[in-house]
């Protein structure tokens, strides 16, 4: 069983996501299907929320655009029988979120937490619209809920990976499925204690990924992006920059904790404990080999 995790940009136009649907149904083997919001999604939502919180009805616009991107790309990738479905299904999370907004925006003197939670839980529909996308794209998909088996608990103020119970909750949701083709959300949570959205912070997609590749002890993990794989430098500033074909996990902790943004540095310690391959590949050039650590 493989996990292969699309990031922003790969689930973020329908040419990529017609690019997504191939590269998924070409595996064989079960695959876990580990997807983050459509690029860009993610800031927009929190800038509404900070918005709403504030009092400024901008935030309706920003809902508005949200809305319709999803709106749009479902009109571009999901098969027409499925369409209206989809729809609905979007539909009902943007009211969702338009109710949460709304409440940010009367109640003023809401308490910190409370407002805090909120928030979460609206930023969290991100990577739920973007999961309820691509399963009515994969032929076969099944749906599941990460934040069923993604919890976290509140230590020293911030919403910290409850390890233990996660790694026991992947296997009991997730161990048993005898479908080909699994989707789940990146990046979101539950608080073990309180049942409220929480998240694995930004760019934490990818660490949801490594969690599920380690609990079920998979034969590799992808981390599908917009580039060839680790660079010897930044492409942007140095043209002559060259794909890493292979790296040990240690040469990639460094790389990502010198601030390398192709992988979220809480990502490789869980998938190097149980020495689990991980590629790096380029959603926009399947046919690239890639970056392997391991
Ligand atoms: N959507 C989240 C973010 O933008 C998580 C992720 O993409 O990994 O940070
Ligand atoms: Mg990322």
């Amino acid at each position: 069983m493989k996990v292969l995790k699309f990031g922003g940009t790969s689930v973020g136009s329908v040419e990529s996501l017609r690019n997504v649907k191939q590269i998924v149904e070409a595996c064989q083997g079960q695959v876990m299907v580990v997807v983050s919001a459509l690029g860009g999604v993610t800031n927009q939502l929190i800038d509404m929320t900070g918005r709403a919180q504030a009092g400024d009805a901008a935030y309706e616009d920003i809902l508005v655009q949200v809305r319709q991107r999803h709106l749009d790309v479902i009109a571009g990738v999901v098969p027409v029988p499925q369409q209206q479905q989809c729809n609905a299904i979007v539909e009902q999370f943007v009211e969702g979120m338009s109710s949460f907004c709304s409440m940010l925006c009367l109640n003023h003197d809401l308490p910190a937490d409370m407002a805090a939670n909120i928030k979460d839980a609206i930023v969290a529909h991100g990577e739920i619209m973007s999961s309820a996308i691509v399963t009515c794209l994969i032929d076969g998909a099944e749906p599941h809920f990460s934040p069923n088996f993604i919890k976290t608990r509140r230590v020293d103020g911030a919403d910290t990976l409850d390890t233990d119970l996660t790694r026991r909750l992947i296997v009991e949701h997730l161990g048993q499925s005898k479908a080909q083709r699994l989707v789940m959300q990146g990046f979101i949570a539950d608080d073990a204690d309180t049942g409220m959205k929480t998240n694995l912070g930004r760019g934490g997609s990818d660490y949801t990924a490594a969690l599920v590749a380690a609990a079920l002890g998979a034969e590799c993990l992808e981390i599908w992006t917009d580039v060839d794989g680790f660079m010897t430098a930044d492409p942007r500033t140095h043209p002559d920059a060259t794909v890493i074909p292979s790296m040990t996990y240690e040469q990639a902790q460094r790389m990502c904790d010198a601030g390398a943004k192709v992988i979220y540095p809480p990502t490789l310690r869980p998938v190097a404990e149980r020495h689990i391959p991980v590629w790096v590949k380029n959603t926009f050039n399947p046919s690239a080999p890639g970056t392997v650590i391991q």
